[in-house]
């Protein structure tokens, strides 16, 4: 039996959440502390009575690391699920080594503030080094390898789909399919429509960031950049057809650029309808999308954050969002000298996750790994000290618990290929 804390109660979150308690077998105890704690007593009155899950909730800022770590400190749980914003990874992170309490997440970190200028060197030496100019990267979390180590802690990083599903196929095709891997494309579709002219499908500021940014991939080991939307596709994806999608940079390319570094090629596709591009375009072009703060009639705004607010809350899509998402990962390689090549995906659809636990599919598809990753290592089967993403674990009880909890998975052989 395992206690968990889970840390923020947005529209990620409220799927772990029930998740969660639907695994009560294995989740006994369950903390949801959040910034606005109302959030967390309306999921455990709906919650309540439907499950096994002892649920406590409480008030914390995560941005306070000693205010954390004394929450974490009364509460004692197994293991800490981080499903907050990535501007608090490094703050729980931090937390949870002072309270000697394992670590999960399902986005690596970024910061708030991007014209911090103590941030700003590191990222701009970064950016001249490695090649690639997102916002977001891994170095500052693998940094904390050596703290987890010592501790006899586990850090498991980026437990959603993308990250986190993704970086399991691969693991799993290495595994069971192939002596090696030559190529891998991610291709991350959604095909559903909220019937809004422009909405995101979670938070928009994370969103946004990811996806105004220049576009990068990997090939033999280096980082190609190149301008954002610039390299497109078009492909037919089971249950929801053919879309047009576009190459972005991507976590996990980063680390599983480090720990596969025989794979010649990693690319991340994602497909966008015409109207949010056309929209997010006009956005980015009146300032909207920027992070600095302006001073209007007087008081501080920082434009993406009113945007934000302007926004539908993408819990609120839940509802009206009809359609399929299909993500995975296409594998090239050989196994026993021949070429091999396969396909794993899982096709969610939007409208049965909004019957199961009220959210729409992109909430489900992270909210489901969350608490997968935070099982296995709260159960101790994905546990060892140190920083980990989830290629680096057996991929088998994980791929297991995926077909168990609301994402079953296929392999196809020899499917179409992304030129
Ligand atoms: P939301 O904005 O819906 O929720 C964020 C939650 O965190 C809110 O409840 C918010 O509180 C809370 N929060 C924010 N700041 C703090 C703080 N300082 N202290 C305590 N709580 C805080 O985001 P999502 O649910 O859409 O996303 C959650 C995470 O999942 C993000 O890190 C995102 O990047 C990641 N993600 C990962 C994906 C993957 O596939 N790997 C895909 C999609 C998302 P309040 O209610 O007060 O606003």
């Amino acid at each position: 039996m395992s206690r968990l804390m889970i840390i923020g109660c947005g529209g990620v979150a409220s799927v772990a959440i029930h998740k969660v308690c639907q695994n009560d077998e294995v989740f006994d105890e369950l903390m949801i502390a959040s910034r606005t704690v109302s959030k967390c007593d309306a999921l455990k009155e709906k919650l309540q009575g439907k499950t096994k899950t002892k649920i406590t909730t409480a008030q914390i800022d995560a941005d306070d690391v000693e205010a954390l770590t004394k929450l974490i400190k009364e509460y004692k749980p197994d293991a800490v699920l981080n499903v907050a914003l990535p501007y608090q990874d490094l703050t729980i992170m931090d937390a949870c080594l002072a309270a000697g309490v394992d670590y999960i997440d399902t986005a690596n970190y970024e910061p708030e503030d991007t014209e911090d200028p103590e941030w700003r060197k590191i990222y701009e030496k970064r950016c001249k080094e490695l090649g690639f100019s997102a916002y977001f990267d891994y170095s500052w979390q693998w940094a904390y390898e050596d703290k987890f180590k010592n501790a006899g802690l586990t850090a498991l990083l980026g437990t959603g789909f993308d990250p986190g599903v993704t970086s399991v196929f691969a693991a799993y095709a290495k595994k069971h399919y192939f002596d090696t891997i030559d190529t891998i494309d991610i291709l991350d579709c959604n095909g559903g429509d909220h019937g809004y002219p422009f909405a995101t499908n979670f938070n928009p500021e994370i969103n946004l960031r990811e996806v105004s940014a220049p576009g990068s991939y990997m090939e033999n080991g280096k980082w190609i950049e190149i301008p954002a939307m610039s390299i497109k596709r078009e492909y037919d994806f089971e249950g929801v057809g053919k879309k047009d999608m576009y190459l972005l940079h991507h976590e996990e390319i980063e680390a599983l650029g480090r720990n596969m570094p025989e794979v010649k090629r990693i690319r991340f596709f994602m497909t966008f309808g015409q109207s949010y591009l056309d929209h997010m375009r006009c956005l980015e072009n009146v300032g909207m999308l920027s992070t600095t703060p302006i001073n209007y009639n007087g008081q501080e705004i920082v434009p993406i954050q009113f945007l934000k607010a302007l926004l539908p809350d993408p819990a609120s899509l839940g509802p009206r969002t009809k359609g399929k998402t299909n993500i995975g990962c296409i594998f090239t390689g050989k196994k026993d000298g021949k070429e091999r090549s396969i396909y794993i995906y899982n096709v969610c659809d939007h409208q049965e996750c909004f019957k199961e636990v009220g959210s729409q599919a992109i909430s489900y598809t992270t909210g489901v790994p969350a608490m997968i990753g935070a099982m296995l290592v709260a159960t101790g089967q994905w546990k060892k000290p140190g920083v980990f993403t989830t290629d680096e674990f057996d991929p088998d009880p994980y791929m297991e618990a995926l077909n168990k909890w609301g994402l079953p998975w296929k392999v196809e052989e020899n499917p179409v290929l992304v030129d």
